[in-house]
């Protein structure tokens, strides 16, 4: 298959969608972005690599995060884990609060923002230790032992996160929180913080489209079977709530982040990494989205 020439196309055809979307600014360290950039790295399980656009550009992860500390959960914690958090769409926004109340605190699953506190709460082991174990996970499987958190995304989040710090304490008031609010949230806005480029990102995902295995180092991230978990939840829950149109339009499990920067899995084959910062109605990248529409189109490697 001639990736190379396929993304070549797609950055053709998304190039009028670049600056429609709207960066997100609820974070102002992230409102400086700007919005004409994009990038797509497909990263293949045989060690290829092809890139379009801005390849070598940083950017915050944002929520994609997520699915690196539910990857160290699993394996800390395993089963119990979602004795804390379910496992279901949320058909609500990212950091809506209304569930959880009637839901006696427990989030619908470990991709919204209530489910990623709980996450971050379950593998709590100190502040600074907790953050060092996130990053050193983050460097081994993206093989990029430069990355880091930003901490100037990480204190803007944390000066304007008033709905998240709502969160974490409504949580703690049902027992879904063993550490203090303020300790927990600094590790959920650390990871949030984290900055990568697509080559990166999509390095760091393919070991879910590999069983688990890291296909550089031979490494076992994930056993089989919790792979195969990450990857439905990803299907399910992993777009917020336009995550119904994106397995419709693209049919890949996949996690966004309001960075602009949104990565999937062909299981088997390969990961594919894209970003633009200009963000649709629902917090996905709106060119991005469009960029996997149109991979899984002409690639033909939709997993259905
Ligand atoms: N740090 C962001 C927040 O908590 C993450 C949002 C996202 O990427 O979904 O609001």
């Amino acid at each position: 298959m001639d990736y190379q020439k396929i993304i070549e196309k797609i950055y053709d055809e998304v190039k009028p969608l670049i600056e429609k979307g709207i960066v997100a600014d609820y974070i102002p360290a992230l409102a400086k972005t700007p919005a004409n950039k994009f990038a797509m790295t497909v990263s293949t399980v045989n060690g290829e690599e092809f890139c379009v656009g801005d390849v070598d550009d940083n950017f915050s992860i944002q929520s994609i995060s997520k699915v690196f500390t539910l990857t160290i959960a699993m394996n800390m914690i395993g089963d119990d884990l979602w004795k804390r958090v379910g496992r279901e769409p949320s058909g609500n926004s990212f950091n809506s609060l209304v569930q959880l109340e009637y839901e006696n605190g427990i989030p619908r699953n470990p991709f919204i923002n209530a489910g990623a506190i709980v996450v971050s709460d379950a593998i709590f082991e100190g502040r600074g230790k907790t953050k060092n174990k996130i990053l050193q996970f983050v460097r081994e499987i993206s093989g990029n032992n430069t990355l880091s958190f930003d901490e100037e995304v990480a204190e803007s989040e944390r000066i304007f996160g008033n709905k998240n710090r709502a969160m974490a304490n409504f949580i703690k008031s049902f027992n879904n929180l063993n550490n203090l609010a303020d300790d927990v949230l600094d590790i959920y806005f650390h990871q949030c913080s984290i900055c990568m480029n697509t080559k990166d990102l999509a390095h760091s995902f393919l070991f879910l489209a590999n069983k688990g295995i890291n296909p550089k180092t031979g490494d076992i991230i994930l056993g089989t079977r919790k792979t195969k978990r990450m990857n439905s939840l990803m299907l399910t829950c992993g777009l917020y709530d336009a995550v119904g149109d994106f397995a419709y339009r693209v049919g890949l499990p996949g996690k966004s982040g309001v960075g602009g920067g949104i990565v999937a899995v062909v299981p088997g084959e390969l990961s594919v990494a894209v970003w633009s910062p200009g963000l649709n109605k629902y917090g996905n990248s709106l060119a991005g989205t469009k960029a996997l529409e149109l991979f899984t189109t002409y690639a033909n490697n939709s997993i259905f």
